[in-house]
């Protein structure tokens, strides 16, 4: 492979360290520009050391002195706050990883966009919230976008890119995550520890909470939507509890490709550090014998009404999208220090929806004002759940 300059947005992460757990296994293939991280200055700085970073960049600007110190002695320059996490994305990396959790990512994602080169994209609720406009900057300045999450990465490989128009559907595939057998009435109850053992993937919190919820599937919807030209109609869910199968591209002729492997980031995040190349990974290879069978349900839009909104944002349009996912952030940020239900995360997500219909958005400040406003209603609304 050729050797290529790599930045880390969200190095700290589950995807930030699965993928320097790749690179470190390549170190002749990749040479590190910047790694950053929001607070975790201890990880950051080790792992800026490790790898031999230009830069190392922590997104809480009070935490640069604990920077500088952990990276005295070192040639690693430092360097804090937001403004200075977007310069990084802007750094000119030949490939940059957007694995930031949340809207956070946004500014800095969209820099990485208009620098051009290779886009891994981590970050999905920067394409729900602000999609249109992070592909026209692709557009523009002529970067390569590659989706890392495991389901947009599957239809990636599966997709043929030169005749979108001989495709019919787009499967994405859900395991269910941990309540899919659960009654309503047990997922009322439902604690944050609960909704955080997901039955196949390790991932971060946020992102377990929305499996949890299939708001996570109703937000790859919309990814979907972003990244492939079908329109909204072509798109289709269908829970696959053993997450075997990533998901699927019908054709018009009625075959069906999918793609297959075991639960581990590693392996779509593999596939995006050596495109169009393929790497060694060190990930569990697929056993179809111990497999045995693999099983395929309906989504329960009852007991998982996300899935819903999230279709119903997306044929809606306009500031929608981003409504439900900053509404989302707040509810399951509520959810996991107990301050609402399981159930209200939905509830609170809905509610906001309902209440009022901005324009859609024509730059990232305006995404980030409708971002800012959702958090709000979405605040007053988890406060009246708490009392
Ligand atoms: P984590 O919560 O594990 O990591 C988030 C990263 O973003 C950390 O490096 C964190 O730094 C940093 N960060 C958090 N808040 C801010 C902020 N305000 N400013 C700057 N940096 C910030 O998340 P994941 O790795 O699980 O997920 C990352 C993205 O990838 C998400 O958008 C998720 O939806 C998506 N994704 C994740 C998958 C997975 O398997 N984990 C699968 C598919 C998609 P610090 O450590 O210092 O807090
Ligand atoms: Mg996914």
């Amino acid at each position: 492979m050729t050797r290529r300059s790599l930045t880390i947005l969200g190095a700290t992460g589950s995807v930030g360290r699965s993928t320097l757990d790749l690179v470190a296994r390549n170190r002749e293939c990749y040479q590190v520009v910047a790694l950053t991280a929001h607070k975790d200055v201890a990880g950051l700085a080790a792992q800026a050391k490790a790898f031999g970073a230009r830069l190392a960049v922590i997104g809480d600007p009070a935490l640069l002195g604990a920077l500088e110190a952990a990276l005295a002695g070192s040639d690693v320059q430092a360097a804090a706050g937001p403004e200075a996490v977007d310069e990084a994305a802007a750094s000119g990396a030949d490939w940059t990883m957007a694995a930031i959790v949340g809207t956070a990512g946004l500014k800095p994602v969209m820099r990485a966009l208009e620098a051009g080169g290779t886009v891994a994209f981590a970050n999905k609720e920067a394409l729900v919230s602000a999609g249109a406009l992070m592909t026209e900057a692709a557009r523009a300045s002529g970067a390569t976008l590659l989706p890392v999450d495991s389901e947009h990465n599957a239809v990636f490989q599966c997709f043929d890119r030169a005749r979108p128009g001989s495709v019919r559907k787009i499967i994405l595939t859900a395991s269910g995550g941990p309540f899919r057998t659960w009654p309503l009435e047990r997922m009322r109850a439902a604690t944050p520890a609960e909704a955080v053992a997901h039955p196949n993937w390790s991932m971060g919190a946020k992102i377990s909470v929305d499996c949890a919820t299939l708001m996570n599937k109703g937000l790859e919807l919309i990814e979907a939507y972003h990244l492939f030209p079908v329109g909204a109609e072509a798109l289709d869910v269908v829970v696959h509890p053993q997450s075997v199968i990533h998901s699927l591209v019908e054709y018009v002729d009625g075959s069906v490709l999918a793609q297959l492997g075991a639960p581990d980031m590693r392996v779509p995040i593999a596939h995006t550090l050596a495109w169009p190349e393929r790497m060694e990974t060190p990930c569990e290879r697929l056993d179809l014998v111990a497999i045995g069978a693999l099983g395929f349900e309906a989504p329960d839009l009852g007991r998982f009404p996300a899935l819903g909104l999230a279709r119903q944002a997306l044929a809606e349009g306009g500031a929608k999208p981003a409504i439900l996912n900053a509404a989302n952030e707040i509810a399951v940020a509520s959810f996991l220090e107990s301050g609402i239900g399981f159930l209200d995360i939905a509830a609170v997500v809905g509610a906001v929806l309902d209440r009022y219909a901005p324009p859609a958005p024509t730059s990232i400040d305006e995404v980030v004002e409708i971002d800012r406003e959702a958090r709000r209603v979405a605040g007053e609304v988890t406060g009246k759940i708490r009392n």
